[in-house]
């Protein structure tokens, strides 16, 4: 049998952390067993969703290269795969389970439920609230039809035995019938519930396994009753454990960036992005870290997914994504780094010299974000950075050593790298001074800001002239003071 898998999101936000992973999960799996992927939109629930959070649930998965074999704009044989365009399958299945005797209509107000629930606390049966119009007369049903009551459908769950899950993470759970309560499949409106809409989807649309967030492991016996009752096998199931920070709390905004496109805004490359989620919660050998997304779906199996909590690092993604991007070669780096800036509205991207910049940059970026404070000023004309300005013009010796610096370099017959590494360290030992020392005016000069790319590389990017004019005009403010 063909592995059939699926990514199910609801559109109530942007697409996290560890919504993403599970799209990863899901999608690592079907590949690696030459399956289907799946995408279906879980819109029924209109009162919670967000305007404009299916296109970036879409545009998040492209991003990141997780394409989907069947989805709302691919379509598919099992289409729609929005939910809120398959009402008439929810009404069938209900239609259905009512004609069968495994669902029922439920009266009860809101307030008699609240009632219920709060004198069934005391009790050792919990649930006993969801059942009380589960055998109601004609009679009764009568009276509550013509007091014009409205109806909820609720699944009779069996009052004795129980439904055993072996989960592929999770191992065997066992889950007691008593307990489950009869849950509601649809209520007033025909608006079916999660617990309807959801496995009877995975039912009609073939899936074979859920695979999914350990958040939802106590829907999985509803879903698997409701599935018999049609008649179908219910898919095998892998419930993912959370994503916590680093400090063991669930993940939040607090930790720092977690959705998909705040990590491509900060210019994180999905290849590294993607190895690093299939670690939150997954090893192949315990050891190994870099994997390209090949060596991933040959490698991913269910079996190694650990059950316990994973932790989100956010230095060890820095870390990775550095090591992707050190590991590009000039052009893919420039290109990428190009790409980049487009996306992010940047008036660098149409610099024709971006390539040039790659050996300065390549070995200090984490990502892709922090080019522009490192070399921007270097493309384009800028405003010094405040603070650092007022470090150059309280530095006394600043006007000795930028004249020295001036001469030096307007002396130069070549102007590269090396030459003014050469120029520079002989302004040192004329001035008796420490690199260290004597270069911050320098580098205030050139880049406008303490933080920079090599010295002696930027000013052989910048060339003669430009690099004598900004520090002149460094030396033109000191002697102003
Ligand atoms: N639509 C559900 C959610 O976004 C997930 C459903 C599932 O994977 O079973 O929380």
């Amino acid at each position: 049998m063909s592995v059939r898998v699926r990514f199910a999101p609801s559109p109530t936000g942007f697409l996290h952390v560890g919504g993403v992973r599970t799209a990863l999960y899901v999608w690592l799996f079907a590949r690696h067993h030459g399956g289907t992927t799946v995408l279906r939109i879980e819109d029924t629930d209109t009162e919670r969703e967000e305007a404009g959070a299916i296109e970036q649930i879409q545009r998040s998965l492209d991003w990141l290269g997780l394409d989907f074999d069947e989805s709302p704009s691919a379509g598919g044989p099992h289409g729609p795969y929005l939910q809120s365009e398959r009402s008439e399958h929810y009404q069938a299945a209900v239609d259905r389970l009512l004609a069968q005797g495994d669902a029922y209509r439920c009266y009860q107000t809101a307030e008699e439920l609240e009632v219920a629930r709060a004198e069934a606390r005391q009790t050792d049966d919990p649930a006993l609230p969801t059942r009380l119009h589960r055998d109601l007369t004609a009679e009764q049903i009568a009276a509550f039809e013509q007091e014009g009551r409205p109806a909820v459908i609720r699944f009779r769950t069996p009052l004795e035995g129980e439904t055993v899950i072996d989960d592929l993470v999770r191992g065997r759970v066992v889950f007691e019938h008593r307990l489950l309560g009869d849950t509601v499949l649809m209520r007033g409106g025909g608006r079916p519930t999660y617990q309807l809409a959801n496995p009877l989807d995975d039912l009609e649309m073939g899936i074979t396994h859920v695979i999914r967030g350990e958040d939802l492991l106590s829907s999985t016996p509803r879903q698997k009753l409701l599935v018999e009752a049609l008649g179908g096998t219910f898919p095998q199931t892998a419930h993912l454990s959370m994503i916590l920070g680093a400090d063991k709390k669930r993940l939040s905004k607090r930790h720092g960036a977690a959705s998909v496109e705040e990590f491509r805004d900060a210019g994180y490359l999905p290849e590294a992005l993607v190895n690093f989620l299939a670690l939150c919660g997954w090893s192949w050998d315990g050891e190994t870290e870099l994997m390209s997304v090949a060596e991933l779906v040959e490698r991913f199996s269910l079996e190694r997914v650990n059950p316990a909590p994973a932790v989100f690092d956010h230095e060890k993604l820095a870390w990775m994504n550095g090591q992707y991007l050190r590991a590009l070669d000039a052009e893919a780096y420039a290109n990428a780094l190009r790409s980049y800036l487009e996306d992010a509205g940047s008036p660098l991207a149409s610099s024709a010299r971006l390539e040039e910049l790659v050996p300065l940059v390549q070995e200090k970026l984490g990502a892709f974000g922090e080019f522009d404070s490192l070399v921007g000023s270097l493309l384009e004309a800028r405003e010094p950075e405040a603070e650092s300005w007022q470090k150059l013009l309280s530095d006394e010796n600043a006007g000795r050593i930028l004249d020295a610096a001036i001469t030096a370099l307007a002396g130069l017959s070549t102007f590269d790298a090396d030459s003014v590494e050469s120029a520079l360290r002989a302004v040192c030992e004329e001035l008796e001074m420490k690199p260290r020392q004597a270069f911050l005016p320098i580098r205030i000069a050139i880049a406008g800001s303490t933080v920079a790319a090599g010295l002696y590389e930027s000013i052989a990017f910048l060339g003669r002239e430009a690099s004598l004019e900004r520090l002149e005009r460094a030396r033109v403010a000191v002697a102003s003071l």
